[in-house]
Formats: C-alpha cells, sequence, structure tokens
C-alpha cells in the first residue's frame, strides 16, 4: 500500500484537476468510507479523518475514468455558467439581469407561492405551510405535517417545469414515498411530467446556480 504523506502526494492527474479548482480533498468526521461525490460544479474526494490519506491511492486509481468524467462534466457547465454572466432565467430563457438577488428572489417567491395557491385548489391537496429557501440539492420536499419547501430560484424555470415541481410536492401530501402510487397521483395532475423531469435532469444545475455573478 502506497503512502501519501499529503495531498500533494496524490496522483498527478488528479492533482491536475484540483489545481484548477475543480477538485478537491475533504477530510470528514463523519464520513465512513472513501468516496469520490460530483455536484453541479466540481468532484470531491471525501477522505474519512481516521482512515489515512495513502488509501486514497488506490481507490482514486480504480475511480480515474469516473473522476475524469465527471470533472469534464464540470469544465463545460463552468463555461457555461461563465457565458450566463450578467443575465438571469425568465421562463428558462436567457434575459438580461442588473437587479439585485433579493429582488429576484422576492419575485420568485410569489409567483411560486401564487402556483402553489392555485395547484393545491385544482387538486384538493392542501398544505399547512409553504416556504420557500434556497436549497442546495433540492427543488422541494414536503413534510409529513403537510409543510411545502421550495427552492426559491425554481421561479426562473419555465412554468410547466414549475408546475410538475409544485405538483409533486403536493401529491408527496397523500404519497410520502416515490412508489408507483406516487407517480400515478402525479400523473393524474399533470399528465407531461415526465417531459418537465426530463428538462430538470439537463437543465436544473444551471438554474440552481443562476444568476452567475
Ligand atoms: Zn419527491
Amino acid at each position: 500500500m502506497a503512502y501519501l504523506r499529503s495531498k500533494s502526494d496524490l496522483p498527478s492527474w488528479f492533482q491536475g484537476w484540483v489545481s484548477s479548482g475543480i477538485a478537491d480533498v475533504r477530510r470528514s468526521p463523519r464520513a465512513r468510507r472513501i468516496r469520490v461525490v460530483a455536484d453541479d460544479l466540481g468532484v470531491h474526494l471525501v477522505v474519512p479523518s481516521r482512515v489515512g490519506l495513502g488509501l486514497a491511492l488506490g481507490f482514486l486509481e480504480s475511480n480515474r475514468p469516473w473522476v475524469d468524467r465527471h470533472a469534464n462534466v464540470a469544465v463545460a457547465r463552468r463555461a457555461t455558467l461563465e457565458s450566463w454572466r450578467g443575465y438571469r432565467m425568465l421562463e428558462g430563457e436567457r434575459s438580461p439581469f442588473d437587479g439585485d438577488i433579493a429582488g429576484l428572489r422576492k419575485e420568485c417567491a410569489s409567483a411560486l407561492k401564487n402556483l402553489v395557491a392555485s395547484e393545491a385548489d385544482r387538486t384538493g391537496l392542501q398544505p399547512t405551510v409553504v416556504a420557500l429557501r434556497a436549497m442546495r440539492t433540492r427543488w422541494g420536499s414536503c413534510s409529513s405535517g403537510g409543510r411545502v419547501c421550495l427552492n426559491w430560484r425554481l421561479g426562473m424555470a419555465p412554468e410547466r417545469v414549475r408546475r410538475y415541481v409544485v405538483i409533486h410536492e403536493l401529491a408527496h401530501l397523500k404519497q410520502g414515498d416515490h412508489s408507483s402510487r406516487f407517480w400515478a397521483l402525479v400523473h393524474r395532475w399533470w399528465p407531461e411530467w415526465q417531459m418537465d423531469k426530463a428538462w430538470l435532469r439537463e437543465h436544473g444545475w444551471l438554474v440552481a446556480n443562476l444568476p452567475h455573478r
């Protein structure tokens, strides 16, 4: 087993991703095993605090194709994001933006609240509370107490995509899991949901990172 004294002993191909700001190493007291995770704009090597960095060497080598693939996606996304500087998304389209984030957040939040109110009326599924938040990894959530929480940035997505997410969360008021019964409920209120789910898979990372300053 190779022994790493420091992060600079990581393989040079990975070091390359680190020095270009695409990848980093995170020592975690809570992690139970070495893993690599990708988020919207980068790749993270997570190593449990109690595990020697040396064990990461073999792990990285055997996961190199995965790491390279996700790092390359992150590079392309960062370039796309850069091209959005000075813009917001409006109904899914690029639109000039020179306002402040607080104002944009207010605008998005009120549009989403209106949509929840009208969809709650249409479906008869009434949340107890509707909250708008900055969420890192999700578009929405629904607690067992009937509290629906939405990511305010969703307000920049196309109207139909917003509607899909709202109906998704309202359907959780009846069905907490993602079982076939749950998807049947979504389908009943929004038959074309699959198109919107696919849109989010492709463009969600961009919405989540706008406006880019
Ligand atoms: Zn869900």
